[in-house]
């Protein structure tokens, strides 16, 4: 577990690991196993209460904003977003980013929903970089703008908020969620899977600005509809109890043992740089596509000269117990992912290898 660099669902703490093992048996303040807990019972209704506390004293957050545990993955929200947000009326549309493999997965499914408008698209760029600001056709009347965050697959991250006064932002934050302090109050609606940064996959947290919660049209199925979510603090059917327990103990974990946002950033700041000076002094033996300025701190998303090296690279790094380092199946490549729970010394380790594999191969 401890070099577990996977891009999908990434490795979580030691300490946070302890306490699920200790969950299963038994949650001490109840006498039960954790996977035998009802979600109706005034246990469970701290736990959604002190989650959405942290998460929201994590971001800076006020009561402005709720946060809902919701379940059907980031991909559902691909569907929510629109279906409550697009609007209804004559013209109605919204403005996409298309940065990368995830925001332009979310543009099919939105397109079933009504007018979608590609405000800027790196597609015929390979996605290898982020739009600049006068690039982007950005429409003032638009319902909204989605973006992602940080694109999981190519390893681009904005280091900025995108969009226009009075246009709502919506992000998807999945893979970068929690893990750096930002301006969060520019948001009106961010979503993320718990599976990179927080916990196993099953929930999707959503941090919603209350006064949208009054805009959702009528009539849509309950499950689907950001209102009828909020009313039920997130328990409207069988929520999934375990993955929802273990992001409190993941946000615990960052609240009281990293010491916050600020913390969290510095150690996953410093984790990436470790990856990118090797890449950088490696004389071009270690390539990295996606320009400087845009690089993700999340996915340090890499190749080498010949398919051969890399097989090479991925065998060796396996037998020393690096785990995870195969590039996203539509991009090929290597990529190191370096989600919170992974420790600064698991990503030294993979520098070091990394230097010694390029002396002996380069
Ligand atoms: N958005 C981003 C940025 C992702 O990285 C992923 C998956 O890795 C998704 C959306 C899709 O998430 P899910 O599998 O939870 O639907």
């Amino acid at each position: 577990n401890q070099l577990n660099f996977s891009g999908g669902p990434g490795a979580l703490p030691q300490a946070v690991l302890d306490e699920v093992q200790q969950s299963i048996q038994c949650v001490p303040e109840t006498g039960l196993s954790i996977l035998g807990i009802s979600h109706r019972s005034d246990w469970f209704e701290q736990v959604v209460f002190e989650l959405e506390r942290n998460v929201l004293s994590l971001m800076g957050l006020g009561s402005d904003y709720k946060v809902l545990l919701l379940q059907g993955g980031a991909t559902q929200q691909f569907t929510m977003v629109p279906m409550n947000f697009l609007g209804r009326h004559d013209g109605a549309h919204a403005d996409y980013l298309d940065t990368g493999y995830w925001s332009a997965k979310a543009l099919p499914d939105a397109r079933i929903q009504g007018d979608i408008r590609v405000a800027w698209s790196g597609r015929s760029e390979n996605y290898a970089r982020l739009p600049e600001d006068h690039e982007l056709l950005l429409s003032p009347s638009a319902s909204y703008l989605h973006y992602c965050s940080n694109e999981t697959v190519e390893g681009l991250q904005f280091n900025r908020v995108i969009g226009l006064p009075g246009v709502r932002r919506v992000c998807d934050m999945s893979s970068d969620f929690l893990s750096r302090p930002g301006q969060y109050d520019q948001f009106d609606l961010m979503y993320a899977h718990a599976q990179k940064n927080l916990g196993p996959s099953g929930v999707t947290l959503v941090v919603i600005k209350r006064e949208l919660l009054e805009q959702v049209p009528k009539g849509l199925p309950s499950f689907l509809d950001y209102r009828e979510q909020a009313r039920a603090n997130s328990i409207l059917n069988t929520p999934p109890v375990f993955a929802i327990y273990v992001v409190l103990l993941a946000t615990q974990w960052i609240r009281q043992t990293i010491g916050g946002l600020d913390a969290m950033g510095e150690i996953n700041q410093s984790k990436a740089a470790c990856l990118y000076r090797v890449i950088d002094q490696s004389d071009g033996f270690y390539r990295c596509r996606v320009a400087h300025d845009d690089r993700s701190i999340m996915n340090v998303a890499f190749s080498l000269p010949d398919p051969g090296l890399q097989a090479h690279f991925l065998a060796e790094s396996a037998l020393l117990g690096f785990s995870g380092l195969a590039g996203h199946r539509s991009v090929g490549g290597l990529r190191a992912s370096l989600y919170n729970g992974l420790e600064l010394a698991a990503a030294e380790h993979l520098a070091e290898f990394m230097s010694d594999f390029a002396q002996r191969n380069g």
